[in-house]
């Protein structure tokens, strides 16, 4: 049975069969390679030793977390479907090392599910739902779990935005945030035809590692992510007028704040690197 699941007319008779209809709203484009599910496990897996423990996002039916449970010791799956959930279930019926929850992931509580066992490494790995991609990693970053690394399918364009640098076009406040938590790398493409349904867009996987150690040092971390949110607050607006609109600080403390951290007041947020984030922070800590 297993390895019927990669074929859309199984998918197809599955559907049918059991009075189910592929959600658009879950975001559902269900893999149908195994070859591309081989290298997105390989890809995760070869980032932490077992023993470790996996948690997937979205299993849908199963395609990706047949593989990972080829790879680690344990995986932990997160559905928010219902519909499908009871075929996910039998899918994966053989993987006494897979647990599957019913939940939705923006609602799970990750450290409870993991279980996290002495000595067990800890890695995220999923095909997510583009609709609610950003705070599906947001909220994993600000889990503060300890994961050796993040391996995510996203839309090629969306990892063009995390991945991006100071200067890129595609740099924002979500750049900037990542870049603090770990190093963003994109590992490769997955066209449309790997899915079932077919999206309309390339994907992309991309690998987060956590920093060990943060490349800055804000004194008030969470002034220092309002800071980045506000000087991205409004694209073609300088760091100043950001600031002073979406920080709730008085116009001189913004223009001192620039000051003290040597940032000229008409650049724009798009030109702003973590170490001067982090020295505007720390000067209106001061403020
Ligand atoms: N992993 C499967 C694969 O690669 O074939 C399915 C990936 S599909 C792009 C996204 C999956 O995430 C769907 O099964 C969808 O039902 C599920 N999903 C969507 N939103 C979710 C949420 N908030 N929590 C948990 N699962 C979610």
């Amino acid at each position: 049975m297993a390895e019927s699941i990669y074929a859309p007319s199984y998918i197809k008779e599955q559907l049918l069969a059991r009075n189910l209809r592929m959600q658009k709203k879950f975001g559902q484009n269900f893999l149908i390679s195994p070859a591309v599910c081989e290298n997105i496990a390989s890809a995760s897996a070869e980032t932490c030793e077992n023993p470790a423990v996996c948690l997937e996002i979205g299993p849908g039916i199963g395609a990706l977390t047949l593989r990972l449970s080829e790879k680690y010791d344990r995986v932990v799956c997160l559905e928010i479907d219902r519909g499908i959930f009871p075929w996910l279930s039998e899918n994966l019926a053989e993987r006494p090392n897979v647990t599957l929850y019913n939940e939705d992931a923006l609602e799970s509580d990750f450290a409870a599910r993991l279980a996290q066992q002495k000595g067990e490494k800890l890695a995220v790995c999923a095909n997510l739902p583009y609709s609610v991609t950003s705070p599906l990693i947001l909220k994993l970053v600000e889990s503060k779990l300890p994961f050796e690394s993040l391996t995510l399918m996203v839309q090629k364009e969306a990892a063009c935005r995390f991945a991006a640098q100071v200067g890129d076009e595609s740099y924002g406040s979500l750049s900037a945030y990542l870049a603090y938590y770990g190093e963003v790398k994109r590992l490769f493409d997955v066209k449309e035809a790997n899915f079932y349904p077919r999206p309309t867009v390339v994907s992309t996987v991309i690998r987060i590692t956590p920093h060990k150690e943060k490349p800055v040092h804000p004194n008030n971390e969470a002034l220092f992510f309002s800071v980045i949110r506000a000087a991205f607050s409004a694209r073609r607006k300088t760091v100043y007028n950001c600031l002073t609109s979406a920080l709730g600080r008085t116009k001189e403390e913004i223009s001192e704040a620039l000051e003290t951290a040597g940032i000229d007041p008409s650049r724009r947020g798009e030109t702003l690197g973590l170490p001067e984030f982090c020295a505007l922070a720390d000067a209106l800590v001061k403020e």
